[in-house]
């Protein structure tokens, strides 16, 4: 008889699973899967498109009702999974349905941080993670109010950036002296900056928010330094933490996230976990494409195939229109690297690359963009750039014909660069993972 397979969570990385396991070995589980949110899975990624009005709703859903029904896998949307019973292997929903099982993986994603700040719970806060989360963001915008987004990390950009362009006035404030810190350097955050002023985006750096103002409900906030700004709606963009409680409580190893080895298992005999609520090698990543790797390795240990997940290099595209921005890698560069760097501040275009020896080890992108996956392969190849370091600097036209023929080994994870970057708009920014 087949096993049952459960599966906690129907997001990205669940989704990415189901489509490997059903392509490979269709028959081999009774899969059950549990969604908490009500609607279809999406793809999360594009949230801050939708938010822009760059996309529509129908463009983000990744796989509709039909689809899993066709392959006989039961999907229960709208219903959380409570607690999970490692011994008796069964697992409780909300609903007060138990389901049995002999195998079980957790795709439960991250939750979004809330600053622990006097008025945090007030009305009118929020944070920027899912489809209910754009509705409600929405309703503001529209009506051309004040919006407060705190954190100038990749997800407080694009939230300010869709906010702005649905007609809201946006306030982003950063803790930090620039945007990005983790993905930029001084310059290229400097070039963000402007690009965002230009797009109507107020941006206030050094202001540690101490405290949302407002009675009933959020009316500004305060800073460290005194001051303060109003604001109708404070949308809390300041980091994601795994989602790996209901593993905790079930008996499991967690730190961050759910503790996993290069097969994707956890410490009990049966459970793995993928996607953001996994802690892979003392990691545990905040974008899509380890959770989509992470899901082609579980799915081939699944079917009884060999296959690791060993880590990767990570790039991350800021997606706001007309401000392409790409970091990998070692984008500062230290003690044994060497940097190159082109600068042009009249067009905002900025290219720094960092070498260590022979290799490319970081880069980061702005203005101009469309070389990023390219050098981002470089990077995880460590290929040997020979005479065609000298015309690195000047893009893949210049340089590709330079380089040392090789035996071009496929990249780790190179299947997953395509998707990733065809479901984004062709702007974007970058940075590496959490
Ligand atoms: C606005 C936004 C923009 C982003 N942009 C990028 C980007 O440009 N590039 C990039 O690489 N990444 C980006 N990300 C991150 C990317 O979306 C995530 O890395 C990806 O979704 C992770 O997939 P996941 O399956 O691990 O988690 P999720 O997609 O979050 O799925 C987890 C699912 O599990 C459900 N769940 C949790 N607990 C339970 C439970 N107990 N029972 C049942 N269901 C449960 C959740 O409701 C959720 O639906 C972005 C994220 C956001 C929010």
């Amino acid at each position: 008889m087949a096993e049952r397979l459960l599966i906690v969570g129907n997001g990205m990385a669940s989704v990415r699973l189901l489509e490997e396991l059903t392509r490979a070995d269709a028959g081999r589980y009774h899969i059950t899967v549990v969604g908490a949110e009500p609607s279809e899975a999406y793809n999360r990624v594009l949230l801050s498109a939708l938010l822009a009005g760059d996309v529509a709703r129908k463009d983000i859903v990744l796989r509709d009702a039909g689809w899993y029904a066709a392959r006989g896998i039961r999907l229960i949307s709208g219903d959380a999974v409570l607690d999970i019973d490692a011994g008796a292997r069964q697992a409780r929903l909300a609903s007060g349905e138990v389901l049995g099982f002999d195998r079980c993986v957790f795709a439960t994603g991250s939750d979004a941080l809330r600053l622990p700040l006097p008025g945090i719970d007030l009305p009118g806060v929020m944070t920027f993670r899912d489809l209910a989360d754009v509705a409600a963001m929405d309703r503001v915008a529209a009506a051309h109010g004040r919006i407060a987004v705190i954190g100038g990390g990749l997800l407080g950009i694009e939230a300010a950036y869709g906010l702005a362009k649905r007609g809201a006035d946006v306030t982003l404030v950063h803790v930090m002296d620039r945007l990005m810190e983790r993905q930029l350097d001084v310059p290229a955050a400097g070039h963000l900056r402007r690009a965002l002023r230009r797009l109507g985006i107020k941006v206030l750096l050094n202001r540690q928010t101490v405290a949302i103002t407002g009675e009933a409900a959020a009316t500004g906030l305060g800073f460290a330094d005194g001051s303060g700004i109003e604001a109708d709606l404070v949308v809390c963009a300041v980091g994601i933490r795994p989602n790996a409680a209901l593993a905790k409580d079930a008996g499991l190893a967690v730190q961050r996230g759910i503790v996993v080895d290069d097969r994707l298992s956890a410490s009990l005999d049966g459970f793995h976990a993928i996607g953001e609520c996994a802690e892979h090698r003392a990691v545990a990543y905040g974008l899509v494409e380890p959770a989509y790797e992470q899901a082609r390795v579980l799915a081939a240990v699944l079917t009884g195939n060999e296959a690791a997940f060993t880590g990767m290099v990570l790039a991350t595209n800021l997606k706001v229109s007309g401000v392409p921005v790409f970091s990998a890698g070692d984008f500062l560069g230290g003690e044994g690297t060497n940097c190159a760097v082109l600068e042009d501040r009249d067009r905002g275009v900025y290219r720094k690359l960092v070498f260590r020896e022979d290799a490319l080890v970081g880069c980061v992108l702005v203005g101009e963009a469309e070389d990023g996956l390219w050098y981002l392969d470089l990077i995880r190849r460590s290929v040997s750039l020979g005479e065609a370091r000298r015309a690195l600097l000047h893009g893949r036209q210049a340089a590709e014909a330079l380089l040392p023929v090789t035996g071009n080994p496929a990249p780790a994870g190179a299947d997953t660069i395509q998707p990733l970057a065809a479901a984004l708009p062709a702007t974007s920014s970058l940075s590496k993972a959490a």
